[in-house]
């Protein structure tokens, strides 16, 4: 099972990860990013190489 962690710290809610997303994992909540299909994920890691506030994570 994946885990998409999410550090609130860090995100800025700039959703270039949701738009990285091909299967629709991820959105934007109260201005931050959300995991709400992680079931879906395909560990493509398209959405930690969007990031560019090291704010997403992906561990499988
Ligand atoms: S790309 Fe990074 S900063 Fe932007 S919404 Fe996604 S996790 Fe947050
Ligand atoms: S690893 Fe790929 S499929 Fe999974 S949430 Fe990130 S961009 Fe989407």
């Amino acid at each position: 099972m994946v885990f998409i962690a999410v550090y609130k710290n860090k995100c800025i809610g700039c959703s270039s990860c949701v738009s990285a997303c091909q299967n629709e994992v991820l959105s934007i909540e109260d201005g931050l990013c959300k995991a709400l299909r992680t079931e879906n994920c395909k560990y493509c890691m398209a959405c930690v190489a969007s990031c560019n506030y090291d704010a997403i994570k992906v561990f499988v």
